[in-house]
């Protein structure tokens, strides 16, 4: 996972400015950063974690961030709450969502079909003609597919209509209740989308659960790229459970946290492609990390939206404004905790959210990292503002 070798010949990619080192050393380094950043994708995308069933996301960040952090622990509702002790007493809050939108299996017929309902986040019309994993009380896997009838015995006047989805089902290949109860899935079985990580060329991956395990992602790497400095603030990386489902995790991880500054690492909507007038896209394709400044369920403080974009100025990381249009973060519960808290967000551009698959930029992954890193560092001189 390392990426940055602690050698005194490397020098950081996370620094702006010149490098330091010699160019062929650069170049390797480089390249073996952005493998490594794509199987750290990889491992957090391909991860089963619908809203309310996140352990498997759990566990694996915590594999990946215990060299970096000095205790950790998972709470009463999942969130995982890691701490990286400071020499100061500002405590930053980073929090990413490790759930993503998914199903629960709602009902079993007696031929072995299986109805279902979203836990939320999904675009009925979407959802037919895909493929689903079914994680069963036995702790496998069980793969079906949401099938949907071919033109040929379509009724004429059906041919136009959205599916509901209340009318799909799963065929899992069997033909009775009993054989499904025998594979260990019943009703309250979570599902995801079938689909694995994919890269399509150096530059653009895509995944199912990019939202948001490319924001825990960003969480991992800032902690590697800061490992073995000294820093004032006291970083408590924060992975929240059911955030799809209502900023469930982040409401009862803030309370316990008690942050002085919190900074929500996020996906949002990319829609620079066709058929989107500019004013409706939210943010686009490689322009960098995008910054808040309102949703759903905050408004920025205005001082809060300059920290982060001047920031970004004086380490010349690229960035954009989010385009306000709708949608919410965890912010939306850790900015109303207790006295209030003061919270930034920023967000990975991303094509195609809430979708069986969606796309990522990797310039756009490594430099919100490389904001979000420089965040932390500067941290409590912006608690100060
Ligand atoms: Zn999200």
């Amino acid at each position: 996972m390392r990426c940055r070798p602690r050698g005194a010949h490397h020098h950081s990619l996370y620094h702006g400015g010149p490098p330091a080192a010699c160019a062929v050393c650069r170049i390797t380094e480089r390249k073996r950063c952005a493998v490594e950043t794509v199987e750290l994708l990889q491992t957090l995308c391909d991860a089963f974690g619908p809203s309310g069933f996140e352990e498997e996301v759990a566990e694996t960040l915590q594999r990946l961030i215990a060299p970096y952090v000095d205790e950790m622990r998972v709470d009463a509702l999942g969130n995982l709450i890691a701490i990286r002790r400071g020499t100061g007493d500002t405590t930053l809050m980073l929090d990413a969502h490790t759930d993503e939108i998914g199903f629960i299996i709602s009902y079993i017929e007696e031929n072995g079909f299986l109805r279902f309902t979203q836990t939320s986040g999904w675009d009925a019309r979407i959802v037919p003609s895909h493929a689903l994993t079914i994680r069963s009380d036995h702790g496998t896997f069980v793969k079906g597919y949401i099938g949907t009838p071919p033109p040929h015995i379509l009724r004429p006047e059906d041919r136009d209509k959205p599916y509901k989805l209340e009318d799909l089902f799963v065929d899992i290949g069997v033909d009775s209740a009993e054989a499904v109860a025998a594979l260990g899935v019943r009703v309250g079985s979570p599902a995801v989308i079938a689909y694995p990580f994919e890269q399509l060329n150096e530059q653009v991956v895509m995944a199912r659960a990019i939202d948001d395990r490319a924001g825990c992602a960003v969480i991992v790497k800032t902690l590697e790229a800061l490992a073995g400095q000294e820093l004032e603030a006291t970083v408590v990386a924060c992975f929240s459970v059911q955030e799809e489902v209502g900023l469930r995790g982040a409401t009862t991880a803030a309370y316990q946290i008690e942050p002085d500054i919190a900074l929500v690492l996020e996906t949002t909507v990319a829609a620079d492609y066709p058929g989107i007038e500019p004013q409706r896209r939210p943010t686009r394709f490689g322009h960098g990390p995008a910054v808040v400044v309102m949703d759903n369920s905050m408004i920025t403080r205005g001082a809060t939206v300059r920290a982060i974009t001047e920031l970004a100025d004086e380490h010349l990381v690229p960035w954009q404004y989010r385009i306000p249009y709708g949608g919410g973060t965890n912010a939306g519960a850790i900015h109303r905790s207790r006295g209030g808290v003061q919270t930034g967000v920023v967000s990975i551009p991303v094509r195609y959210f809430h979708s069986p698959y969606a796309l990522m930029r990797l310039d756009d992954f490594e430099n919100t990292v490389r904001l979000v890193t420089e965040f932390t560092r500067h941290c409590p001189g912006l608690a100060r503002r």
